[in-house]
């Protein structure tokens, strides 16, 4: 209690996330690329390789997953306009939004319909490169195809891969796991949904529940892991390799700019909105934005009230020493996604100069929009990839900010908003009819 009270003292808005309010904080912190790149440990380098062994896999890929043959193999979503969602959302809140939205569809992308089959997949084929490197039976010049082979599958079988998710990670690294031939346990927090259990036991994934939320699905999954030198854990709060995975984002978006004609430069700046749970998917991406538009993209992260773990890490400084339990917040959310009460210290320390800002936003707002967008674009997201839907507005309705950037109404009327939709494509037609009967 007396905690608290310094607590808030120190840090105000502690009091408005504790109350539940949806929020917005401008960080007064945030540096250029070139004075907040060294804090993340990371470089383009980095990225690059990543990118490079995507590459590789590619062939294996477009086998394994007949619906990557028609990108090679690759693993990306297109970026569309809605401007009928743009006019619903003006109308909505009586607000008007400068610039232009655009829609990231990760909701749509191949083999696990979230953001997750960038880093989850990306890990799982980094690990087995290592292991079939080691063993001497690959090269990097070879055609990775041969990964198919019945061999291949033989020799994975004697590893094992565990992780603890609340849902799309497990689906996306069960998935690719049991497809490459690890035997693999996703341990599952109370949040996940019951179909996301179901698809992965169908692929013939061990899945072990819990009545605990992520943190203790997640150390859980550490713990059964330690005592097998065979299994490897990824680990979603401090995975670097998962943070590249999703890096490679940023240039692959800056390709699908160029090819259809957009500009992001001084005079036409890119704000870009990312639901954020515990903080890999977002501020790996995040990280790869900066890189490919360097100071002329403005990244946010959003989450929902109830969970509100980076926000509350990032502004106190606190990071991962701080929980939203610790503050007396529930960690409850439809947002399933995005149901994390302790962000990633990692994530938090390596991006806290490079975002702009973070925001907040009820269960309520997240279904309503869900509803609007599937009746003015007739697109389906789960809950949490509504998050950053409410961003545009935040910004526009926010001269302080603009104040603080030096944006001018020109700037602003040139803007491109890009609303990261980070899940739901494989979301079944039963469990979408009752998010759709939530919305307002
Ligand atoms: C996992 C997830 C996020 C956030 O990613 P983190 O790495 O947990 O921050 C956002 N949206 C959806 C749908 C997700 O599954």
């Amino acid at each position: 209690m007396e905690n608290m009270q310094k607590l808030i003292a120190q840090y105000p808005l502690v009091e408005d996330l504790v109350a539940l309010k949806e929020t917005t904080w401008f960080n007064p912190r945030t540096t250029s690329l070139a004075e907040g790149l060294p804090y993340v440990g990371l470089t383009a380098q980095d990225v690059k390789a990543a990118n490079d062994r995507l590459t590789r896999f590619a062939p294996y890929l477009a086998n394994a997953f007949p619906e990557t043959a028609a990108t090679g193999g690759i693993i990306e979503s297109d970026v569309v306009a809605i401007p009928a969602m743009q006019r619903r959302l003006e109308e909505e809140f009586r607000q008007k939004i400068s610039g232009e939205i655009l829609l990231k569809k990760d909701s749509h992308l191949p083999v696990s319909g979230s953001i997750k089959a960038r880093g989850g997949i990306y890990e799982v084929l980094t690990h087995a490169e290592r292991l079939a490197l080691e063993a001497g039976l690959l090269s990097t010049e070879d055609d990775y195809s041969v990964l198919l082979s019945p061999e291949f599958k033989q020799f994975f079988s004697q590893y094992s891969i565990a992780v603890g998710s609340t849902g799309n990670l497990g689906l996306s690294i069960g998935i690719m796991s049991a497809c490459i031939g690890f035997k693999v346990t996703v341990h599952m927090s109370a949040d996940a949904r019951a179909w996301k259990k179901t698809k992965l036991r169908s692929h013939g994934v061990t899945v072990v529940e819990y009545e605990e939320d992520y943190g203790v699905a997640v150390e859980q999954g550490r713990k059964a892991a330690e005592s097998d030198p065979n299994c490897f854990f990824i680990d979603d709060e401090n995975s670097r390799t998962l943070f590249l995975g999703y890096a490679v984002a940023g240039q692959r978006l800056k390709a699908q700019f160029a090819q259809q004609g957009r500009a992001v430069d001084a005079e036409h700046p890119l704000f870009v909105y990312l639901p954020c749970g515990v903080g890999g998917g977002p501020g790996g991406v995040a990280f790869g934005l900066k890189l490919a538009f360097g100071d002329n993209v403005h990244c946010f992260f959003a989450e929902p009230t109830h969970s509100p773990c980076m926000l509350l890490g990032i502004y106190t400084g606190l990071h991962d020493a701080l929980s939203v339990q610790d503050i007396g917040i529930d960690n409850l959310t439809a947002a399933d996604g995005l149901a994390v009460g302790r962000a990633s210290g990692f994530v938090g320390r390596a991006m806290e100069r490079l975002l702009d800002g973070l925001y907040t936003l009820d269960d309520q707002t997240m279904y309503n929009m869900l509803g609007w967008l599937a009746q003015a674009e007739n697109i389906r997201l789960e809950p949490s990839a509504l998050a950053g839907m409410a961003g545009p507005l935040r910004i526009c309705a926010s001269t302080a900010y603009q104040q603080m950037h030096r944006l001018s109404t020109k700037q602003l009327s040139n803007a491109t908003h890009l609303v990261w939709a980070t899940g739901g494509g494989m979301v079944p037609e039963e469990e979408m009819a009752q998010y759709l009967a939530k919305g307002r």
